[in-house]
């Protein structure tokens, strides 16, 4: 697995931690059934997205208690989004609202967003009888995510205009988080 541990930069001899400072909301579907976020660190991991975190401890230790990696000193964080949004409503930690992202690649979007993702396929052409997992979102996912996105709003002062969906990011080619998924703040 290619590991890409957290960007440093050295200057006079310091290294400074590249943090992310999240500025706007990017949401996605993650395409696929309802699974849980460790299991979504497993594919993101097949793709290198991994990041190792070393402290604050007290959040090491509750990721290792989810069960992602441990390592020397720390533990190895791979899923892409900061949170997931699961079918029930329920919102799953993805990797830590400091950490740059791996969600989207359009507009630099993975060092001035948080990410989150919906589980389910809301694309009609790619989805539509319901064959990769939920066709739209549920009204327990819709209300988690309205509840998520106003508390981030608020915590990082994002306005409302820099709430996006992945395909509504300058130079993103994608459809997703698919044409069934309709939001209004
Ligand atoms: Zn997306």
């Amino acid at each position: 697995m290619n590991i890409l541990y957290l960007s440093l930069k050295i200057h006079k001899g310091v290294v400074f931690v590249e943090r992310l400072y999240p500025r706007f909301i990017v949401i996605h579907h993650t395409a696929g059934f309802d699974v849980p976020a460790l299991t979504i660190d497993g594919y993101h991991a097949k793709q290198g997205f991994g990041v190792k975190i070393t402290s604050p401890k007290p959040l090491v230790e509750e990721y290792i208690r989810r069960g992602f990696r441990r390592t020397d000193g720390g533990v190895i964080v791979c899923i892409g989004y900061h949170y997931l949004i699961r079918t029930d409503g329920s919102v799953e930690k993805g990797r830590p609202d400091f950490i740059r992202g791996a969600h989207c690649v359009a507009d630099n979007m993975n060092f001035k967003s948080i990410g989150v993702a919906l589980t389910g396929n809301f694309c009609s052409k790619d989805n539509p009888r319901g064959e990769k997992g939920l066709t739209r979102p549920s009204k327990a996912q819709v209300t988690s995510l309205k509840e998520l996105v106003h508390h981030l709003m608020e915590i990082y002062q994002i306005p409302r205009e820099n709430v996006l969906g992945h395909k509504n990011v300058k130079n993103a080619a994608t459809s997703c988080p698919g044409d069934r998924f309709v939001f209004e703040l």
